[in-house]
């Protein structure tokens, strides 16, 4: 026997019968106990419960839940900051314009293995955060890519900020990226938690995305090698998404 991997728990011809048996055994039972009174009357009880269960299976396997079904579905990559808010620079370096390659290079790969994107824009287009923030909704997995900056010039480091839930998927990303620019995972093994995050609560995080921090622009080293390499991290970037959406469906 193979069991299925999800909870059946969300579907409404689960719900409705074990509803129904609900009131039947225990709701209605309390009531006449309660009224002192035979709602129904003994002889009956078997019908009731044979005809109602069953009818109400019937009927949560009739109505449309269009939330549980995989088609259609998407992976959501975004670029961080816009085409008017540069995020962090460093000489001609702009973190929005870094990021958006990046987000084009993984776009790229996803593509070549017909999954189905979401993007905020495309080649130099990059889009605000609210219109990231749209696109995460229905998406299997959204991420969006940052770079850091300090004011230490030798910090350096690759960091995935998610919820609890998408700590492994973060540390996936972090890892890949980290290989790729051969550098260090920051946090904890590459995750940062929004709640431990100093930029405080994010808006593309409480809805469901990860931000991944693709290095130090203000690291000259880190910046280079990212010049050099992100194709190279795109690629395994995508391929971390791909794993994980396939072990999805
Ligand atoms: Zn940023």
């Amino acid at each position: 026997m193979k069991l299925i991997n999800e909870n059946p728990w969300q579907y409404l011809s689960v719900k409705l019968p074990m509803l129904g048996a609900f009131l039947l055994l225990v709701v209605i039972p309390a009531l006449q106990w309660a009224l002192d009174y035979q709602l129904v009357p003994d002889k009956y009880e078997v019908v009731i419960i044979g005809t109602v269960l069953p009818l109400l299976t019937w009927i949560g396997r009739k109505i449309a839940q269009p939330n549980l079904h995989n088609v259609n579905q998407f992976v959501t990559v975004t670029a961080g900051h816009s085409n008017v808010d540069p995020g962090a620079v460093n000489g001609k370096f702009k973190e929005a314009e870094l990021v958006t390659k990046f987000r084009n290079a993984v776009a790229h790969y996803l593509k070549e293995a017909n999954i189905a994107i979401k993007t905020d824009g495309v080649g130099t287009d990059n889009q605000n955060l609210n219109t990231a923030i749209k696109l995460i909704k229905g998406s299997d997995v959204a991420i969006e890519f940052h770079m850091n900056a300090a004011a230490n010039k030798s910090a350096y480091g690759i960091e995935t900020i998610a919820l609890p839930k998408d700590k492994k998927l973060a540390q996936d990303l972090s890892k890949v990226v980290a290989k790729a620019f051969n550098s260090k995972l920051r946090g904890d093994e590459g995750w940062i938690d929004q709640s431990q995050s100093a930029r405080g609560k994010l808006g593309f995080i409480s809805n469901g995305g990860l931000i991944v921090e693709l290095g130090f622009i203000s690291n000259e080293a880190e910046l280079k090698t990212f010049n050099e390499k992100y194709w190279l991290a795109a690629r395994d970037v995508a391929d971390v998404l791909i794993k994980y959406k396939k072990a999805l469906n």
